[in-house]
């Protein structure tokens, strides 16, 4: 302020002396008019500046701020240092904005921002996704119209976020979230949602796992235990034969225990790591033959048996294999009424090998294939318990392959019979060298 007068003090002084001057050498007139065009060329000058800041106005960037000339060059330049200092600040707030956004949408979970009318303002992929939103289509619309839920417009309307809530079926299909509101700024609120829908399911399949288990466990107990009730009442006379057939009947349920607590313990067995502990070459063709004849005790002559095995080793847990082939051919043998014809192969396929079963039983509908492996999942329960199943044969092969990195290919026809295929990869099989 103190320059600027200064410098019109200076100016006006230089003016009035040159004025002088002039009128000095060529009288009054021409010192009066010499000071005029002065004033004059100075308020032109002073006029083009504020024109051109003027016109800066209407469209105001940093780049075209003009540059001024004598008592404009501090203001102007002042003002270019102001909005450079202000246009950085704008840039850095952007960028971490946009850093903010990125991690945002970067996150695993889903996350909204609402406004005070529960309007979406912006959304991360993932909540769109999980609530079925689109954050640019419905920005601006209440989330209550889109999320239509009951419970969930019941959580916002009540405003009381202390627990997450739990929302099924959302986008119409069998999904489980959980949905956390969290208030923020004035009136704003964030919802953050999550997909457990896959947490839910190992919850659901341990509970299904405890109540089948204790389904199983309770038959043979209540016959047991109902057997030897009669047996311990000496008020009952029992016949030397009826008490012969007893005894039988409570030796098969042991025995059925006995199996169940046995495939619950290799299951568990199995589960407890994701690869065999020990593994060797496996000489295929002898090991097929060292557990043939237990499966032909299983049938008791009533089928016929094919083995057909190429000279193959497979790199693998042999105890594991045995229990493989054993469950594959003694559900043939189950399953395969007498006179049927029950085959057994190891062979090449491309690059692969593949133990196949292959019996001409009873078969299996198409839509129980793909849940076969289950644990305690059978097509018929009766049949499979009378013929001393557990319902955990295919889900310890399954475990198996899976630990061999194999696939179990299942093939069957209703009526005519069925293939089950375990397909090894190549890394695991080698020619055998006799
Ligand atoms: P299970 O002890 O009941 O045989 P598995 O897990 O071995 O249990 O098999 C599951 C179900 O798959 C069986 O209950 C049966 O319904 C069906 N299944 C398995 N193998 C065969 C087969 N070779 N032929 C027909 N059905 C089969």
């Amino acid at each position: 302020m103190q320059a600027t007068w200064m410098s019109f003090l200076l100016r006006s002084l230089l003016i009035a002396v040159l004025a002088l001057c002039v009128g000095f050498y060529a009288g009054g007139w021409w010192a009066w008019m010499a000071a005029a065009i002065c004033f004059a060329l100075l308020t032109l000058d002073h006029t083009r500046q504020l024109a051109r800041l003027t016109q800066w106005v209407s469209a105001p960037r940093l780049e075209t701020i003009p540059q001024g000339t004598g008592d404009w060059e501090l203001p102007l330049g002042e003002l270019y240092r102001l909005n450079k200092a202000q246009h950085k600040e704008v840039q850095s707030l952007l960028q971490s904005m946009a850093r903010f956004r990125d991690a945002a949408r970067a996150l695993p979970d889903g996350v909204v921002t609402l406004n005070a009318a529960h309007q979406i303002e912006w959304a991360n992929p993932t909540a769109e996704l999980l609530l079925a939103i689109d954050a640019e289509r419905d920005q601006g619309r209440a989330i209550t119209n889109l999320v239509r839920n009951p419970d969930f417009v019941e959580y916002l309307r009540l405003g009381v976020y202390t627990a997450p809530l739990i929302l099924r079926n959302v986008r119409g299909d069998a999904s489980v979230l959980t949905v956390r509101a969290v208030a923020f700024g004035s009136e704003r609120m964030l919802l953050l949602v999550r997909d457990i829908t896959h947490e839910e399911n190992i919850e659901r399949l341990r509970r299904d796992f405890v109540a089948n288990v204790s389904h199983e466990l309770k038959t043979p107990i209540t016959v047991l235990a109902g057997f030897v009730e009669t047996l311990a009442n000496p008020d009952i006379e029992l016949e030397p034969a009826q008490r012969t057939h007893f005894l039988a009947l409570m030796a098969e349920q042991s025995e059925r225990m006995q199996r169940l607590i046995e495939d619950l313990l290799t299951l568990s067995a199995l589960e407890s790591a994701a690869r065999p502990s020990t593994e060797s070459i496996i000489e295929m063709p002898s090991l097929i033959q060292q557990v043939m004849p237990t499966i032909q005790a299983l049938s008791d002559g009533k089928h016929q048996f094919i083995c057909e095995v190429e000279a193959l080793t497979l790199k693998g847990n042999a105890q594991e294999i045995i229990s493989v082939i054993s469950n594959l051919a003694s559900n043939a043998v189950r399953y395969t009424p007498a006179g049927g014809t029950i085959r057994v192969t190891w062979t090449q396929r491309d690059e692969h090998a593949v133990l196949s079963v292959t019996d001409s039983g009873i078969g299996i509908e198409a839509q129980h294939l793909s849940r076969l492996t289950e644990r305690f999942y059978r097509v018929d329960t009766s049949r499979s318990r009378e013929s001393g199943g557990t319902g955990l044969g295919l889900a310890i092969v399954k475990h198996v392959l899976t630990r061999h990195q194999a696939k179990l290919e299942i093939h069957s026809t209703p009526g005519q019979g069925s293939t089950f295929s375990a397909v090894f990869p190549a890394q695991r099989v080698q020619p055998l060298h006799e």
